[in-house]
């Protein structure tokens, strides 16, 4: 294994690219790569493609030993632009403040609405190892930081309006609204001019006394209803109206209540970061977006480079089940992360190219997932991994300065999720059973199988439909009992007979395929011909009925693991 190159999968491609770059522009300095989010309400799992495009280069670039700082821009300055479902309505009334200037939702711990959304994302990316710098656009806008590149924006604003009256003019694709509020999307997105909000004009900065790419939050009543009437270079003195009736001047030098429309606020803070790479919603790379129109910005007003900036594909979530329904429905990573653990959420980010879509499961798709990932786990072990699935699942397991929390002894998470929804989580009888799957290496305590348990615990609580659950019966079947043929009952009691010989999910596993093999006449280890797997459907359909009253469920060794002994000879007896 000595001396193998890396496989080139994208991150590493990324990050040879992005090296590069740096030592051409800013050589000796550290490697800026940066995301943006709007904390304008729950932050979706789908812009954590936003923030971990980026982690992961800058991870790459970490583990090579050179320096690289992952900027995450909060763009908390914004607009507030619509009051997300299941938020008191009355909160329209701050439609137009600044995020950080809006009440926080009520009963929140929070200061203000920004805050109240930012905090479960930072600490989300904290557990999945994603190492940032948060920048508060609030901060930065009020401590007067850009103040020099607001007043150089205001002096060019002539050329400013030259360069986007050409894509102006040009046909605009159309933007579908994904209901996704990265940085990427302020702005930009159909809902948000939809809205009544002037949304359209607050991305252009036109107004009818000229071209303005500053906009004053009203100091009377903090909203950005306002247009500006008037700017003398010379004086910096800036005049605006608001449409609640108030009318100033102030000295943009020292005004701090204001910021530049988002079409040159994004290529003035490319510019002043240093950024070399950073992704955007696939939306953005239309002609006229704001990459490209800020491409055009940042190198002829601001003097800068624009970025290498992949468009990233939009990452759907399937399932979800009553989850979240107060939120309107909205899953974030915190929610992703009660039901898988850190290394997987990572992996699927890691593993597929930034253009490649793929779906989040909330459903029993994420069984399928873990199965796929355990076996990726057990190549990599022994040596099997074909190199790119090697190389996903390191940048899932670590990063370059730790390793993530793992699970010691990562049992099927279909068989946890399925003892989860047996004992309704009970923990004492979760230990019971999984303590029997297998005798030559019991389980000692339920630590063994953490952080892994209570993921699959807090799925099969929340996410599985009711009509899914596993009730074991509480009396037996009499009439199914009654009406059973002689074959049937034979089987039955070649299953109880059986029980004794191997307690454990290996045993039972060869007992429930051997009883119909048994029957037939043929040997335990006969092997499978049609006829034996329809006897078998047919057999497991019988004893699913008998313990729970349906006609599929769990693994049925996993379900007879579940049940014990003396309740399966209580329910299967005639
Ligand atoms: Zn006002």
């Amino acid at each position: 294994m000595a001396e193998v190159r890396p496989p080139a999968d994208w991150v590493n491609r990324f990050a040879d690219e992005v090296i590069e770059e740096a030592a051409r522009r800013s050589p000796g300095k550290p490697v800026v790569v940066a995301s943006g989010l709007s904390p304008s309400g729950p932050i979706h799992l789908g812009n954590l493609r936003e923030v971990m495009v980026p982690h992961l280069v800058a991870d790459e670039i970490k583990r090579r030993g050179v320096p690289c700082e992952h900027i995450l821009s909060f763009d908390d300055f914004d607009r507030l632009r619509r009051v997300p479902a299941g938020v008191d309505p009355s909160w329209t009334r701050h439609i137009g403040k600044p995020l950080t200037s809006v009440p926080a939702p009520p009963g929140s711990a929070y200061p203000n609405w920004a805050e109240h959304f930012k905090a479960p994302l930072a600490a989300a990316l904290t557990r999945l190892g994603v190492e940032f710098r948060g920048i508060s656009q609030t901060r930065m806008y009020t401590s007067g930081a850009y103040v020099d590149e607001v007043l150089l924006a205001m002096r060019e604003r002539t050329r400013i309006d030259a360069v986007l009256a050409q894509y102006r003019t040009k046909p605009r694709l159309a933007v579908v609204a994904s209901g996704i509020d990265a940085t990427a999307g302020s702005g930009e997105t159909g809902t948000e001019t939809a809205d009544g909000s002037g949304a359209a004009a607050e991305d252009d900065g036109a107004t009818g006394a000229g071209y303005f790419p500053y906009r004053p939050y009203c100091s009377a009543c903090e909203r950005d209803l306002t247009t500006v009437t008037g700017y003398d270079d010379e004086s910096t003195k800036l005049s605006y109206t608001c449409e609640c009736g108030h009318a100033e001047t102030v000295r943009l030098a020292e005004h701090r209540r204001g910021k530049l429309v988002w079409k040159v606020d994004w290529p003035m803070r490319w510019a002043y970061e240093g950024v070399i790479f950073e992704p955007s919603g696939a939306d953005h790379q239309a002609p006229g977006s704001s990459f490209e129109v800020g491409g055009r910005l940042v190198s002829e007003i601001f003097g800068g480079r624009q970025p290498i900036g992949p468009g990233y594909a939009f990452v759907g979530i399937s399932g979800m089940a009553k989850m979240s329904s107060s939120r309107g429905a909205v899953p974030t990573p915190a929610d992703a992360l009660g039901i898988m653990e850190e290394p997987v959420l990572r992996w699927l980010y890691a593993r597929r190219r930034p253009q490649q879509s793929f779906t989040v499961a909330f459903d029993a798709e994420i069984q399928r997932l873990y199965d796929e990932w355990d076996a990726v786990a057990r190549k990599v072990t022994d040596g099997t991994a074909a190199a790119l699935d090697a190389s996903s699942y390191d940048r899932a397991i670590r990063t370059a300065t730790g390793e993530l929390p793992c699970t010691p002894r990562p049992l099927p998470y279909r068989m946890l999720a399925s003892v989860a929804d047996i004992t309704t989580g009970d923990s004492d009888q979760i230990l019971r059973i999984l303590g029997d799957t297998d005798p030559d290496r019991p389980l000692r305590s339920l630590d063994e199988v953490q952080p892994r348990l209570d993921r699959a615990r807090c799925w099969a609580m929340t996410q599985l439909p009711a009509g899914e659950r596993t009730r074991l019966a509480a009396e037996p079947d009499q009439a199914t009992l009654a009406g059973l043929s002689a074959a049937e009952r034979s089987s039955l009691d070649l299953l109880l007979a059986g029980l004794d010989e191997d307690w454990s999910l290996d045993g039972l596993s060869r007992l429930v395929y051997a009883v119909p093999k048994l029957q037939a006449g043929l040997s335990a280890d006969a092997p499978p011909t049609p006829e034996l797997k329809a006897a078998q459907r047919a057999f497991f359909a019988l004893v699913y009925r008998l313990l729970i009253g349906r006609e599929t469920g769990p693994r049925l060794p996993t379900l007879l693991l579940a049940a014990g002994q003396d309740r399966i000879r209580a329910l299967l007896a005639g």
